[in-house]
């Protein structure tokens, strides 16, 4: 058997190959025959460990994407996790942050409005500015609070488009798999760590609401309080002039809140307003930002075929917005949109009804 080992390593002609396979194939059954020898209840165990170990990692079904998921596993399992854990720190610095310019416009910039401010100017910022905090704290509890949707797990006859290969349950038609809450999520926008929480199907319109009236608290503060920060801002200026100012340390810690507030409204009103009208592009268009990814994909693709892809879940920019904030006669704008309301959302976020025949979807 060795001599004509090396003879094949020197001579590589078919007729030596040939002969090669010949005393392998007999080497193998020579071992096969070793282990008929072993008693069956080893030969059972080992038949047995070997179709266990098989049904660990075979899959009929397994493809390129599924290695990939595989291997980087410990990476998504890692980045879930520390994001799962900063979720509630970046739920207490909303709160936090929040609060400390609540607590600025209380102590310094309320008594500086009342000194010298116009009744109606008064009258104007004490309204406006409790209607937006009110709307801020009920629309932020709401979206953290509510939760998001989800597909039911037991048996039912509802319509479903895939399956979702975590849960292992049917996914109805916009439902998309959350890793970081480790659940199918109904119309899934995203999750929203600042929220520690999914933004679904029962909370979308709290989240939009949120952002949009946060923007509007960041910019009212931003521009009513533009002079009182150039004002503060000279002042500190001047302090480091020789002769300085007599400046108490009230007159001080008042200055450098004003700066404080300033700085982190406009800042979270510019990245926040951004985000806002992102959103507001989308629901018009009647898309999570999920199937915003999906759907310029497909647009792409159809494109290259020459056909166009229309969104089957759009039924008119109006009609969307009315969907989303569940609009239902003219009074809804104020009651529904204005004013704090937790209504539910329009559908039970299961079923879709696709490409709307009907202009109108809910005559306003
Ligand atoms: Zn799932
Ligand atoms: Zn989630």
């Amino acid at each position: 058997m060795v001599s004509v080992y090396y003879k094949c390593r020197m001579r590589w002609c078919p007729s030596s190959v040939l002969h090669l396979l010949r005393c392998l194939r007999s080497r193998s059954c020579c071992r096969r025959g070793r282990n008929n020898r072993l008693p069956p209840w080893i030969r059972d165990t080992w038949a047995y460990m070997t179709v266990l170990a098989r049904s660990l990692y075979f899959n009929s079904l397994t493809d390129s994407d599924v290695v990939f998921d595989s291997i980087f596993e410990p990476v998504f399992w890692t980045v879930d996790y520390v994001t799962r854990w900063f979720g509630m720190v970046f739920v207490c610095l909303v709160v936090l942050l929040t609060s400390s310019i609540v607590v600025i416009a209380y102590v310094v910039l309320l008594p500086l409005v009342l000194n010298t401010y116009s009744p109606a100017w008064i009258a104007w910022h004490v309204c406006y500015g409790h209607w937006n905090l009110i709307m801020i704290a009920f629309h932020y509890y709401k979206a953290a609070k509510t939760c998001p949707g989800y597909p039911p797990t037991e048996k039912n006859d509802r319509p479903f488009v895939s399956v979702c290969k975590k849960c292992i349950i049917p996914k109805p038609a916009r439902t998309h798999h959350c890793g970081i809450c480790n659940r199918c999520i109904l119309k899934m926008d995203h999750h929203c760590p600042w929220l520690n929480n999914c933004v679904g199907h029962l909370n979308h319109r709290y989240f939009f609401s949120f952002c949009l009236f946060m923007t509007l608290g960041c910019v009212y503060c931003s521009i009513s309080g533009r002079n009182l920060f150039l004002d503060a801002y000279n002042a500190i200026e001047a302090s480091y002039q020789t002769p300085a100012p007599p400046y108490t340390f009230k007159d001080k810690m008042i200055n450098k809140s004003i700066i404080y507030m300033w700085v982190l409204t406009s800042t979270v009103g510019v990245a926040l307003g951004a985000l806002t009208i992102w959103h507001a592009v989308l629901i018009s268009r009647g898309e999570t930002s999920i199937e915003r990814h999906i759907n310029s994909k497909e647009t792409k693709r159809m494109a290259k075929q020459g056909r166009v892809y229309r969104n089957p879940f759009s039924y008119g920019r109006l009609n969307n917005w009315k969907i989303f904030f569940g609009v239902e006669k003219r009074s809804h704008w104020v009651t529904r949109v204005l004013l704090p309301s937790g209504h539910a959302p329009h559908g039970d976020g299961l079923t879709w009804e696709a490409h709307q025949v009907k202009k109108d979807l809910i005559p306003v």
